[in-house]
């Protein structure tokens, strides 16, 4: 689904963990057809859907034996090999959710993102690193305890590839009518030719390229976030389903000097219980229909309470 703006269709590579895989690394396969790249994983296709003993993620689980406040490990049912995916673990907390986590909380969760990031990309083999998850059921996620991932790519993949080539992200010149709302340096905001139902972006005004930059407002990146996905699940008394991912500077040694870290959140429902189903005929055109006038789900999260931090 993340990838539908390509018009292609991964599996939803959903989660993780629990007793490691088989043995048999990535196969990077691209259609040439369709120029789509796809990484063939045999291995996870015998990854279990729900552990049988408990949650891995819950304090004394398989995953965090000893005690935390937020944790990343390599995952056991990694999609890329070399140590190249991470789980990062948001709270011990099963029932949590994100924007529960207050700003504190929030706080030592991007705290960790932008620490493995720079971690992961400071490696010879790493050109990008992919901070996201997937929230809820609807979207793949098989463990409800709040963790999100982190996929280290050995190339700068498509879809950040062409924001950097061909986008001019400007935050501060966002139409006041499509603004969600702001904290600190950063504005959150539903894109004008939003593609899904409620999708908002968030960045910084400021040119920053990465979390870990010096010059990130990591304060107001934690209070904003938590308050755009409190709205979300505001918006229909119900917990939102999401995926949510994180450009940031490729990390291949190159300048980059346009990069911009931008968070795209994607919910998956445009009606309370209505899933937004992607249809053969935007796949098959590459043309997408929205069914929410972006200007009016602007409007509809920023008369929401939010996190009112
Ligand atoms: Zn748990």
């Amino acid at each position: 689904m993340d990838d539908g703006r390509d018009g292609r269709v991964g599996e939803a590579i959903d989660d993780d963990t629990v007793d490691g895989p088989a043995g048999d690394g990535p196969d990077v396969r691209t259609d040439h057809l369709t120029g789509a790249t796809t990484v063939v994983v045999g291995s996870r296709q015998g990854r279990p859907n729900l552990p049988a003993d408990g949650c891995p993620f819950c304090v004394g689980g398989l995953e965090a034996p000893e005690p935390y406040e937020v944790r990343a490990f390599p995952n056991r049912w990694p999609a890329l090999g070399d140590g190249r995916c991470e789980v990062v673990l948001y709270t011990p907390d099963h029932h949590q959710t994100f924007w529960g986590l207050g700003v504190d909380g929030a706080r030592r969760v991007v705290e960790l993102w932008a620490e493995r990031t720079r971690v992961l990309g400071g490696r010879d083999d790493v050109d990008y690193v992919l901070v996201f998850e997937n929230r809820g059921p609807e979207v793949g996620a098989t463990i409800a305890h709040p963790h999100g991932q982190i996929y280290a790519y050995d190339r700068v993949p498509p879809t950040p590839l062409r924001a950097l080539l061909d986008g001019v992200l400007r935050p501060d010149a966002v139409a006041e009518d499509l603004v969600v709302g702001r904290a600190g340096r950063w504005v959150a905001w539903v894109p004008e030719a939003a593609t899904w139902p409620y999708e908002v972006r968030i960045a910084p005004v400021d040119p920053v390229g990465a979390l870990s930059d010096p010059g990130c407002d990591l304060d107001g990146f934690a209070r904003i976030l938590v308050d755009v996905l409190a709205r979300l699940d505001q918006r229909f008394d119900s917990p939102m389903p999401y995926m949510l991912w994180i450009h940031q500077r490729p990390t291949d040694g190159g300048e980059w000097p346009d990069a911009r870290v931008c968070v795209f959140v994607t919910p998956f429902l445009r009606a309370p219980g209505t899933p937004r189903f992607v249809a053969a005929a935007e796949l098959g055109g590459g043309i997408f229909f929205n069914p929410v006038v972006p200007e009016a789900a602007a409007a509809e999260l920023r008369e929401l309470p939010g996190a009112r931090t």
